[in-house]
């Protein structure tokens, strides 16, 4: 057997990606597992999208397109970049790629040598410190809590800083918290990145659309940190597209440059009847994004009741995104049928495995005291799996 490369030795595999593989397995058992694992939307694309991508199959969109999207697209991107974020790039800052995941690979693996650092506030999303160490850099992770809704402090982000800092990445909306900077959160934060210039910031705004307390606010509007920020999006979450593949960056033209070069020895232009589907994403109608985010927010209300009336819960109030992450640490230490629950990941195996319903620890986010659960389902789903959430931690003792 061939060994494998340092490369991949280096790299966990995706947590998220493995407990919907362990549910899904479950599942083919015949067991009824509730998976609220994967993060998705449990909507499908909204049908003026599905209509743009059948009319671009009809219209022969078979061809490869160029390698960072085509100019239609990137020019949608640039429209919806003014409209929704008060930001001016033009296409050829734009590159388009096979999901947000990608995006964030180019960047990382374009300007990342052995030994440079990477700031990762936790809690993080899963691959962000696994990209890093594919590129044979180091993560530097700063520690937050429930208390401070896991939120970082200016002092915080300069006490991380080293001449060895190259980028900082995060998720505002944050998967797995929902927590949001406010502008003037952010405000704090970019006046220590305005003492470190060459520091580069890797704004991951995939949940923009997935907000409960108003406008999106990016770091990229601060017109002192423009010119080193790179916005990632993607069509996954407020679009409801997440297989459709399509996710893109905003940055600094020799960036965008780079992750082209990149792409192009790599997958090329993601797929071409996607790409065209993502236009009328962009420019169509948003109603039924709108309309999404009322249903989300709903579901955030039910579950944080549900959550609250189990015993020795502590949860932040989720401002955006889709997950819920309470704190379960008071469950650490308890035992069931003789297993004892050392922590998140020993807690997760038995909410399956005793509770089937599929969550996904929070060690794989940075936070191992923490669960994430995805709310992304119908209220009565989400009704149902949290009884049984309960249910189960009441039989540890
Ligand atoms: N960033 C965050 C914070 C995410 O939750 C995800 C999950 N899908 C991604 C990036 C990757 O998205 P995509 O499906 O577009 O690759
Ligand atoms: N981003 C989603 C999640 O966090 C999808 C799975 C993944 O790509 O990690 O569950």
């Amino acid at each position: 057997m061939l060994p494998t490369s340092d490369l991949l030795n280096r790299l966990s595999e995706s947590a998220t990606l493995k407990m919907t593989q362990l549910s899904r397995e479950l599942a083919a058992k015949g067991v009824d597992v509730i998976s609220l694992s994967i993060g998705q939307p449990d909507f499908h694309a909204p049908q003026h999208i599905v209509e743009a991508a059948k009319k671009a199959l009809d219209a022969g969109y078979d061809g490869y397109s160029p390698v960072a999207g085509y100019q239609n697209l990137r020019e949608a991107i640039c429209t919806k970049l003014k409209r929704d974020n008060q930001l001016d790039y033009t296409p050829n800052q734009i590159v388009v790629s096979t999901g947000a995941k990608q995006s964030l690979a180019n960047i990382f693996l374009c300007f990342l040598n052995e030994g440079d650092e990477v700031i990762i506030p936790a809690p993080y999303w899963v691959s962000y410190p696994e990209q890093v160490k594919m590129c044979n850099a180091t993560p530097i992770y700063i520690e937050t809590s429930v208390e401070s809704d896991f939120k970082i402090t200016p002092e915080q982000l300069e006490a991380a800083i080293t001449p060895r800092t190259k980028f900082i990445v995060y998720s505002s909306p944050c998967n797995p918290s929902g927590t949001i900077y406010s502008k003037d959160e952010l405000a704090g934060l970019v006046k220590v990145l305005e003492k470190y210039p060459e520091i580069i910031i890797v704004s991951d705004e995939i949940y923009e659309h997935i907000n409960y307390i108003g406008e999106h606010y990016s770091i990229a509007q601060f017109p002192s940190v423009k010119d080193r920020t790179v916005v990632v999006n993607g069509q996954a979450k407020g679009y409801a597209m997440p297989g459709w593949r399509i996710g893109y960056i905003a940055a600094p033209l020799y960036i965008a440059k780079a992750c082209d070069k990149l792409q192009g020895q790599t997958t090329s232009g993601t797929n071409s009847v996607a790409q065209i589907a993502t236009i009328e994403a962009l420019l169509g109608d948003q109603t039924p994004t709108k309309e999404m985010r009322v249903a989300f927010e709903k579901r955030r209300d039910l579950v944080l009741s549900m959550l609250n009336e189990i015993p020795n819960v502590k949860c932040n109030i989720p401002d955006g995104a889709f997950y819920i992450f309470p704190d379960l640490s008071a469950y650490f230490g308890k035992s069931y049928n003789g297993e004892i629950i050392n922590d998140s990941d020993d807690l997760c195996l038995f909410l399956l495995n005793v509770g089937h319903v599929a969550a996904v620890a929070g060690s794989g986010f940075g936070a191992p005291n923490c669960i994430r659960f995805s709310y992304a389902a119908s209220e009565s789903v989400l009704k149902e799996a949290f009884t049984r959430v309960k249910d189960a931690l009441q039989k540890l003792a």
